[in-house]
């Protein structure tokens, strides 16, 4: 087959126009997908087709058998999970990045997007106070961040112990004990998990879902070893910040690396008027957040911030005799190749888009961009807060709001009411013993238009259950709601 820039024109020209067909669709169509995945499932049902079919057709049927399955996602009303949309700058230098097609891993071999990458890191270091030395890897996401930092980590707190686990492996070292907060992410388990480390030990957290210092510090003393704590930047629920400055001196006297959970709230540290949640955050030890959140770049994108690069490239580094070591010694590691600082050694160059957020939005855009979000979720709190039998469970710190709209039942109602309404999307969880309906803003596009339908779209939905209450029993909700295990944690539809 031809490579040459024609076989592309017309498969490119028709995902240009599906593209702005449903990036233009966006402000008028129902947020939620019109089918399931069943329903999809069935029509799409079928043996690999025998023959091949030109690529500007299949991007067509691409394009016309998704459409009525595809949640609005990047649409200003969309507060589902903690899901951020894409500005126009990113989502275009995603595409470059596709049709570069660099295998973005050594400095070397791609400069151009190795340079960005290490521009669009610099940007970032400077944006959220963190020491400029520090390494930035760009990972599929927060998971892969956290993964990272807390392997560094475990790297780190193991040699000092004197136990080398790159050539001796965890069998038989010394125990690494690992705190964290009741409420973290449940991806801080799952890469323990990944890490051999274990089940952590859980410090108590005050109602707003933030760790007690004082706490950790009692379970600090209980034992000695090797210590990870894990500190967390924006609570999913309340959007709250665990007390940095207290909980780092704490776990650094007791010589633990301090990594920090911040997916979505590190980047309060952007703004001015928030970063004060964070003070003392640049003391921790390591970092992960999220692009593809608060940034609003396409997914999948997230940061890990180390601030000891030796570490993290001791751990990920990968010394063949095919890979080109960039240049470095321990005392000034250089910028080091971008396969050290993540665990894939190929990958897309997805910092490229982050670069391009940061240009388009400059330092003033990218303050307006998180405080816009926290204001927005204020002006939701408040909204919501004058319809009856609406509590607004958390204190709104950030871009997080948390709704009861009295009984567990009556939230369930109003939640699957709203869905079905289609006007917003806000998603079902359970904080505290109680069913709520949350709300994350960290979409770019949301204005006070959005604001307003979203808050006409719930105020409809309470009417509509309360109309619908009045003629139907709901004793069988009243037991779904008695037998479900009260469990603390987050349920399963809470992943992000
Ligand atoms: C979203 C989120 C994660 C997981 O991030 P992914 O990008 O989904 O991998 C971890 N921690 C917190 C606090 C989050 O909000």
């Amino acid at each position: 087959m031809s490579a040459q820039p024609d076989a592309y024109t017309a498969a490119l020209d028709r995902a240009l126009l599906h593209a702005l067909a449903w990036l233009a669709s966006l402000p008028t169509r129902p947020v939620g997908p019109r089918v399931d995945a069943d329903t999809l499932a069935a029509l799409s049902a079928g043996p690999l087709p025998p023959a091949p079919t030109p690529a500007a057709a299949v991007i067509d049927e691409l394009a016309s058998f998704a459409e009525p399955g595809l949640m609005a996602m990047p649409s200003g009303r969309f507060f589902g999970w903690v899901i951020g949309g894409t500005l126009p700058a990113a989502l275009a230098a995603d595409w470059l990045v596709s049709a570069w097609d660099q295998n973005a891993g050594m400095r070397f071999a791609t400069p151009a997007t190795a340079v960005l990458e290490e521009t669009a890191a610099g940007w970032l270091l400077d944006l959220l106070g963190l020491p400029p030395k520090a390494d930035v890897g760009f990972t599929t996401g927060a998971t892969m961040a956290n993964f990272v930092g807390l392997a560094a980590g475990r790297q780190w707190v193991l040699e000092r112990a004197g136990w080398n686990p790159d050539r001796d492996g965890l069998a038989g070292s010394p125990r690494v004990r690992v705190f964290v907060g009741a409420e973290r992410h449940d991806v801080i388990d799952l890469a323990l998990r990944y890490l051999g480390l274990g089940a952590p030990i859980v410090v108590e957290v005050d109602r707003e879902g933030r760790l007690r210092p004082d706490a950790l510090a009692e379970l600090l003393d209980t034992g000695s070893g090797p210590a990870i704590v894990c500190l967390q930047a924006g609570n999913l629920h309340s959007g709250a910040a665990d007390p940095m400055d207290a909980a780092i001196d704490v776990s650094h006297r007791h010589n633990a690396w301090v990594h920090i959970d911040g997916a979505f709230g590190l980047w309060a540290a952007a703004s001015p008027s928030y970063r004060d949640q964070l003070a003392g955050l640049d003391r921790a030890d390591s970092w992960a957040t999220d692009a593809h959140k608060t940034l609003n770049v396409p997914y999948d994108c997230g940061v890990a911030i180390v601030s000891r690069p030796e570490v993290v490239r001791q751990v990920f580094g990968v010394h063949t005799s095919y890979l080109v070591a960039a240049d470095g010694t321990p005392a000034n590691p250089g910028p080091g190749n971008p396969f050290e600082k993540v665990p894939e050694l190929s990958r897309r160059a997805r910092g490229v888009p982050v670069w391009a957020a940061l240009r388009a939005l400059g330092r003033a855009g990218t303050i307006a961009l998180v405080d816009g979000l926290a204001a927005n979720a204020r002006a939701l709190a408040e909204g919501l807060s004058s319809l009856p039998g609406v509590e607004i469970l958390n204190e709104v710190v950030f871009t997080q709001v948390c709704v009861s709209f009295g009984s567990d039942d009556r939230t369930r109602r109003v939640t699957q009411q709203l869905l079905a309404d289609g006007s917003a999307w806000m998603s079902g969880s359970r904080w505290h013993d109680r069913d709520i309906l949350r709300i994350s803003v960290s979409n770019w596009s949301t204005d006070a238009a959005d604001v307003a339908l979203s808050l006409a779209a719930v105020a409809r939905a309470c009417a509509a259950t309360d109309a619908e209450g009045a003629s139907t029993d709901t004793s069988a909700a009243d037991a779904t709601t008695a037998a479900r295990p009260t469990d603390p944690r987050p349920p399963s539809d809470d992943r992000d």
